[in-house]
């Protein structure tokens, strides 16, 4: 059913407009301080990382290049397979320059693991990973994130990008869903 204000939909809100700004805001410190003096070019994984990118972008108060990737993952709708297809590659050329990866969310880690080796044969400076979000407990593979937001529980959680069946991506918060959504 579609409800009057999106924001009923969420049972429990796990983080406010107000905390992912505090926290974009320590994670885009950190990421000044390293990057210093370095070319940069952050890669916004579409479309879940677009809110991530437009804060996290704009706290950074340096300059840097801001560039997208689309991509999807083969397999059945809500779980990654790690066979991935570029959908929208890269404009920019990274060979030489420092890449920081962006994302919302890190749940199998197929896809970004995938998307790091991708990047990495273009022979860049270096390749990073920040993300918002990590769910330690799904991880399939590996995946080192140098910066990481909040580690959260194996559980489905929208808002800020994050969408359910495209919809929700627009919430300021991150929260979860009323069970009634899913029916
Ligand atoms: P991974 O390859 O790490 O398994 O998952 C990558 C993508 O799955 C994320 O970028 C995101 O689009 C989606 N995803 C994983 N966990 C969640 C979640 O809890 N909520 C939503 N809305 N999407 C998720
Ligand atoms: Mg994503
Ligand atoms: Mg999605």
């Amino acid at each position: 059913m579609d409800s009057a204000d999106i924001r009923d939909d969420l049972v429990e809100v796990l983080f406010t407009e107000a905390q992912i700004q505090e926290r974009i805001g320590e994670m885009a410190a950190e990421i000044s301080r390293d990057y210093e003096g370095k070319d940069l070019v952050i890669v916004g994984v579409l479309r879940g990382a677009v809110m991530v990118m437009a804060d996290l972008s704009r706290a950074l108060h340096r300059h840097v290049e801001m560039d997208w990737m689309a991509v999807s993952s083969y397999g059945s709708g809500t779980k990654s397979s790690g066979v991935v297809r570029i959908l929208k590659d890269l404009d920019a050329d990274i060979s030489g320059r420092h890449v920081l990866i962006v994302d919302e969310i890190i749940d199998t880690g197929l896809t970004l693991s995938w998307l790091t080796s991708n990047l990495s044969s273009r022979g860049p400076a270096s390749v990073e990973i920040a993300t918002l979000l990590r769910k330690p407990e799904a991880l399939q593979m590996p995946i080192e994130a140098k910066y990481v937001g909040w580690d959260i529980p194996n559980e489905f959680v929208v808002g800020y990008g994050l969408d359910y069946r495209e919809r929700y991506r627009n919430l300021r918060d991150i929260g979860t869903l009323a069970p009634s959504v899913y029916s």
